[in-house]
This record gives structure tokens, C-alpha cells and sequence, in this order.
């Protein structure tokens, strides 16, 4: 049966600060009080899924049966239809450039971190090797699971349809926004005003299907 989301607390099982505020500002109405799985001292599991819905599931189920609160956790990425849907559930993993160790740095520091110049430019690069005759087409995804300490799971699916454009242009959002041209639009997420990029995004459309399921 499924279980309303009455108000009252809420475990964002997320240690992106990004992530955990664009939630806050959307349950803020509903009476939910959001608290962080940061805040709360929660471990982040290894996302092992084999798809979004996988990993949100497993973020949210962790937090829930360690904090006897209900959790919602997310995932998301950007699907390119002539990658066989890649990068997919490993977005954010095609941003992280290897690791080295700075020669100046103090012995045994090791250097590393995210590039989404890097991910954007393999994106290009790998439809490029296709031909010209190769879909741009491509849509992101955001999965959203919410689970209770007693079990029982919920899981919403957004997406928002578009294609992908070279070179990157604009420097709103992040991640893959600059590569990002929504159906319908001749600009990239990233030059768009946030507040029209955010009622149109995969996040948005998963979070409406929530709030009249749940709310
Ligand atoms: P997650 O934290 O594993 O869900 O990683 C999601 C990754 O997908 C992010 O790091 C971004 O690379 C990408 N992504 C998800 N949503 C968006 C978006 O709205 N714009 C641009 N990139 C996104």
C-alpha cells in the first residue's frame, strides 16, 4: 500500500550540498523538515546499481534503516541515444580526471577531482568517431526513491528530451548544462535563466510525480 508523506522529518540522503538544497526549497511547503545525511553523520554507500533507480534506492534504503526516518535520495545523468545511452549512471564518473601527485605537495598527497570540461569533451568526442550521420539526441534523467524505516519503497522517474550541441556554451548550472540544448529551445541549459531550466528538468518533472503520489 502506499504511504503518504506526512510532515515532519526527512533524511536528503545526498552529501551534495547542491542537491540537498534544491530539495529543502521544494518540500519547504509541504511541512517536510529535510535533514541531511551530512548533517546526521550518515556513510555514503558505493553506488553499485546497474540503474538510476538502483542507486537511488540504495541511498535512501541505507539512510532510512540507519536513522529510523524516512529517506529520499536521487540520481542522475545525461543518456546519448548514439552512445547507447552513456555516460547514463556513470556522469559524474566520466568527470573525474585520474588522480597524480603534485611533485610540490607534501609527500604522499594525492591530488585529484572532477572535470566536466573533460566529460563533456569525451561525449563530443565519441559521437564525433560515429560520423555526422549520428543522433544528437539525448535526454537527462533523474530517479528519485524514498524509503521507510519499515521497508516499504516509492520510486519516481523524470526526464526532460533535447539534444547535444559543440562547443559548450553558457555558464549557468553545471555538469553537462552547457552541452544541453531542450527540445523545443534553441539555447543550452547552461545559458538559460535557472528558474526556466528548473521547471522544465528531469529533477522537476520526477519531483511533481512525487509530490501528487506522496504529498
Ligand atoms: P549523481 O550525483 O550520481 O546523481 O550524479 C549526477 C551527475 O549527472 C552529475 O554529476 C552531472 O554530471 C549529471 N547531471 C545530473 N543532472 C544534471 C543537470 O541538471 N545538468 C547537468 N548535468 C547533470
Amino acid at each position: 500500500m502506499t504511504h503518504k508523506l506526512l510532515p515532519g522529518k526527512l533524511v536528503i540522503a545526498s552529501h551534495n550540498e547542491g542537491k540537498v538544497r534544491e530539495i529543502r526549497e521544494l518540500l519547504g511547503p509541504y511541512g517536510i523538515e529535510p535533514v541531511s545525511a551530512a548533517e546526521l553523520d550518515l556513510p555514503e554507500p558505493d553506488e553499485t546499481g546497474v540503474t538510476f533507480i538502483d542507486n537511488a534506492d540504495l541511498k535512501a534504503r541505507q539512510a532510512a534503516d540507519l536513522s529510523g526516518l524516512p529517506a529520499l535520495a536521487d540520481d542522475s545523468g545525461l543518456c546519448v541515444e548514439a552512445l547507447g545511452d552513456r555516460p547514463g549512471i556513470f556522469s559524474a564518473r566520466w568527470a573525474v580526471v585520474d588522480a597524480h601527485v603534485d611533485p610540490a605537495a607534501d609527500p604522499g598527497e594525492v591530488q585529484g577531482g572532477r572535470d566536466f570540461g573533460f566529460a563533456m569533451r569525451r561525449v563530443h568526442d565519441e559521437l564525433e568517431a560515429l560520423g555526422d550521420d549520428a543522433s544528437r539526441n539525448a535526454h537527462f534523467v533523474c530517479a528519485l526513491a524514498l524509503c521507510w524505516p519499515d521497508g516499504h519503497s516509492e520510486w519516481f522517474e523524470g526526464r526532460v528530451d533535447g539534444t547535444i550541441a559543440w562547443p559548450p556554451r553558457g555558464d549557468n548550472g553545471f555538469g553537462y548544462d552547457p552541452i544541453f540544448v531542450p527540445a523545443g529551445h534553441d539555447i543550452t541549459f547552461g545559458e538559460m535563466d535557472p528558474a526556466e531550466k528548473h521547471a522544465m528538468s528531469h529533477r522537476a518533472d520526477a519531483f511533481r510525480k512525487l509530490v501528487v503520489a506522496l504529498l
